[in-house]
């Protein structure tokens, strides 16, 4: 005990030695968590139009349990009159923390005061402000997540202090102000100013308190329905589309308090849409802000669209319990809220509409990034090690928001749903309005299965990389299956052997497919319960995708397959076999020409919309990376002819849609070119479509990438037809794909150098910027885009860091683009997580040389 004790004071000392760290190691975290408590804040901010920061005052109440001084946090603004307890201290701010002195803090309760001034800017800042071109109005709204709270007001900012919020805003009269709580109260004062006071809130962790600020409107307002906002020049738009976001969220309320055993958290539940939010959505507690682009769609949208917004709905409305309500307790356990969140939202969809095939849309939305970065040496584990809450940006990513679900759909096929929803419910409950842990929950499914976890745990969330499945089976003579055997192996070649359960599917050309279930702890075992059974055309061994790994079909089973994928009735099975197929193709193990001939084949019978959409990005891709430029010239004018067919004449409406943006996609021939300019100009047009303006724009960027004679001319016209707000981004966006030397040097200065440029105008154009056709011109880009990620990782938003490699690199098929990665890595100094997300991205780019050259 008394050993333990000294450690325990040595480790706080030492904290506190390095009076302040940067960022907010866990140490601190840990230190600041057990001693404090009971967290208050008030506090009161006034929003002037134009102003470049916020003032404010504050007052922070929290207990301590043993004396000694306290770091606060914050960074880049500044604060004055600083009171602890009554006793003025200095507000100096050193390397993001406020030292609150020992001498006049006690046990027990603490008040702390100051008022503090916080930058506000149209981008890299806690506070955002968007100005709308379209009506010259204003907009100001926080977004903290993962680690910006201590940018907008001193606080504790990690996730396990919660602390009931009481906010106060001072703004313009004529804006509305929204924030987790309802208003309590809303004066006008003094000259056309208003006060508004917002109840006190539960306890939630600073990354999930929040406010939006400026001329919004609510849209369809509804008593029983949840509250949604548009900023004013979108009211019309959002009055359309108000009702089905607002009844899906309404329905998906009732589900959730009913699979949680728990009721909606929070006293109340609004939408705020923003327009270039830096993310889909965000779980703010109970005021959930959301991308407006996600929900007021700029392109005409389809059916999967549609789906895809309801996905994001359900997402973020999870959250209200999945991370609001119980909170991780550090960031390393991100994926526990993420995962649950994107798992529940299908989970939640799939008994909505039934009817929609929801499973088949998860394998197609979520599998693929999955496995995309598993597969290569930048993945890591789903539990990622997070020293220090300014590395928590690098934890986001397809592994907390794609493995992580994956895994989770083969944790309820183990332990069978009504297992997996009352372990939910038991670690829901246990944690209501605090902080847990993945081993929290690991508890609570063993506890309610009677199963042991560990060494499913201990693989699938600790372990980093995947298996690779493979089966092998043959027939005898009177054609029954006399060996069936699966084997795995660690993709990376790491020597992980992981506990697998997985559904074989045996098919017949005739009669009902037979569905066997398996399960693969070892590198190897056979399958008994298959031994005797008529021999199949072709074996799958991940039917229903309950398995998480990379499945390729045997080889007497992919040639089947491919001679009978077109009359593979089961949407499902089809689905995944295409996905098997292409897996090949990205293993350099099927030619690309054969699966691009395949699905050129195929595709114009498929009625799927989702499908079609899918066979077509992989002929794009196909075309664009994997295959050599004889090869695309003589494929090409087949897929233009075909999509230009197909978008006028294809029955459905939705695969109209979907054939325009193929055509869009692969358009490069004169002929191709002239029907997307008739298109722009109105000479043509979409039966039954109308064209949205980011239609529009896209074609004008691949009327400028493609260089057309008339290129400037179409830009021009766009311009002039489209010159609201939307209009100039997309104008700044498509121009970027302008193939000349100057160009790129002009938007690669402004990338790196011009801070006024919003955040979203520079991520939206870095892949037109790259246009497949224009390596040449952006492979002197590649070494300095490397060469800036330190200061995109430390100025930019969570996800932009991931576009900007995915865009850089991307946009390059040579082997000289991957030596030159590959000797950026060997000397460049780099933090462990830039290394790894290098690694991650250019595995595309090691792919695309290495099938080039298998398949010249
Ligand atoms: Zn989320």
């Amino acid at each position: 005990m008394r050993f333990k004790l000294i450690l325990f004071l040595f480790a706080v000392t030492s904290v506190l030695a390095a009076a302040s760290p940067e960022g907010i190691p866990r140490e601190l975290a840990r230190e600041r968590a057990s001693r404090i408590s009971s967290v208050r804040y008030q506090l009161q901010l006034t929003l002037v139009p134009h102003a470049p920061s916020v003032s404010g005052h504050e007052e922070v109440r929290f207990s301590l349990n043993s004396a000694g001084t306290v770091l606060l946090d914050f960074r880049e603004g500044s604060a004055a009159k600083l009171m602890v307890n009554g006793t003025a201290a200095p507000a100096n701010i050193e390397n993001g923390h406020i030292t609150l002195p020992g001498s006049s803090l006690h046990t027990g309760e603490n008040l702390v005061s100051m008022d503090f001034t916080a930058p506000v800017a149209p981008a890299g800042k806690a506070i955002t402000r968007f100005e709308d071109k379209d009506d010259n109005s204003e907009y100001i709204y926080t977004l903290f997540v993962p680690m910006d709270a201590d940018m907008a007001f001193p606080c504790f900012d990690q996730p396990d202090l919660k602390g009931r919020f009481r906010l106060e805003l001072t703004a313009p009269a004529t804006w509305t102000v929204i924030s987790n709580t309802a208003a309590e109260s809303d004066l006008r004062i003094g000259p056309g100013q208003r006060h508004t006071f917002f109840s006190e809130t539960q306890p939630i962790s600073t990354y999930l308190f929040a406010f939006a600020a400026g001329p919004f409107r609510k849209v369809h307002e509804t008593p029983g329905l949840p509250g949604l906002y548009v900023r004013q020049s979108k009211f019309q738009r959002a009055e359309a589309e108000a009702p089905e976001v607002q009844e899906i969220t309404s329905q998906g309320i009732k589900y959730l308090a009913e699979f949680f055993a728990q009721p909606f958290p929070f006293p109340k539940y609004d939408m705020v849409m923003l327009p270039g939010f830096a993310y889909g959505g965000m779980e703010h507690a109970g005021a959930t802000f959301l991308r407006e682009e996600s929900i007021l769609f700029r392109t005409a949208p389809t059916h999967s669209d549609l789906l895809n917004r309801d996905i994001l709905l359900l997402h973020e409305l999870t959250h209200q319990w999945f991370g609001d309500f119980t909170t991780m307790r550090w960031f390393d356990d991100l994926w526990l809220k993420e995962g649950f969140a994107q798992y529940m939202a299908y989970e939640t969809l799939a008994s909505l509409k039934p009817s929609e095939n929801i499973w088949k849309r998860f394998y197609q939305a979520i599998k693929p990034a999955a496995y995309g970065i598993d597969s290569t040496k930048g993945t890591t584990p789903i539990y990622q090690d997070i020293p220090n809450l300014k590395d928590a940006k690098s934890a986001y990513g397809a592994i907390v928001y794609s493995k992580a679900p994956g895994i989770l759909k083969q944790l309820a096929f183990v332990l069978g749903a009504d297992n997996f929803r009352e372990g939910l419910r038991l670690y829901l409950k246990g944690h209501a309005y605090a902080n847990a842990e993945w081993s929290d929950l690991v508890h609570a499914f063993e506890h309610v299965s009677g199963k042991s976890l560990d060494p499913w745990a201990s693989m699938w969330i600790r372990h980093r990389g995947m298996p690779q499945v493979q089966v092998e089976w043959s027939c005898d003579g009177q054609d029954h299956i006399n060996h069936f055997s699966l084997s795995q192996h660690d993709v990376l070649g790491e020597g992980g052997v992981w506990p697998i359960a997985m559904q074989l599917r045996l098919s017949y050309p005739t009669g009902a497919p037979v569905a066997v279930r398996a399960q693969l702890d070892a590198e190897k075992a056979d399958v008994k319960e298959a031994l005797g059974k008529p021999c199949p055309q072709y074996v799958f061994a991940n039917d229903q995708d309950y398995a998480y790994g990379r499945f390729l079909l045997d080889s007497r089973s992919r040639a089947a397959v491919m001679e009978l994928l077109g009359s593979v009735a089961d949407i499902f099975q089809r689905t995944l076999l295409w996905g098997s197929l292409w897996d090949s193709v990205r293993e350099a193990e099927l030619a690309p020409r054969d699966f691009l001939g395949l699905a050129l084949r195929l595709v114009p019978a498929e009625q799927d919309e989702a499908l079609a959409q899918n066979l077509i990005a992989h002929v794009i891709t196909g075309l664009h990376r994997y295959v050599n430029t004889n090869t695309r010239t003589a494929i090409v004018p087949t897929a233009e002819a075909l999509a230009a067919d197909q978008m006028m004449h294809s029955p459905q409406q939705d695969l109209r849609i979907i054939w325009f943006r193929a055509l869009r996609g692969v358009a490069e021939n004169p002929a191709a070119r002239v029907q997307l300019k008739g298109l722009l100009s109105g000479q043509a047009s979409v039966p039954g479509v109308e064209l949205r303006p980011l239609d529009r724009w896209s074609m004008v960027t691949a009327i400028l990438a493609l260089n057309d004679p008339e290129a400037d001319s179409v830009y021009a016209a766009e311009q002039k037809r489209d010159s609201t707000g939307d209009g100039q981004k997309y104008a700044y966006v498509a121009a970027a794909a302008r193939p000349t030397a100057a160009a790129k040097k002009q938007y690669f200065d402004d990338y790196v150098s011009n801070p006024a440029r919003p955040e979203d105008w520079v991520e939206q154009s870095l892949a037109t910027f790259n246009y497949w056709n224009e390596s040449d011109l952006t492979l002197p880009y590649l070494k300095p885009a490397l060469d800036a990620l330190p200061q995109v990782k430390r100025q930019r938003k969570i996800f932009f860091g991931l576009a900007w490699l995915n865009a850089f690199i991307g946009g390059q098929q040579s082997p000289a683009a991957l030596a030159l990665v590959q000797e950026f890595l060997r000397i460049a100094p780099l933090d462990k997580d830039l290394r790894l997300k290098i690694l991650e991205v250019s595995d595309e780019l090691e792919r695309t040389v290495k099938i080039r050259q298998r398949y010249p």
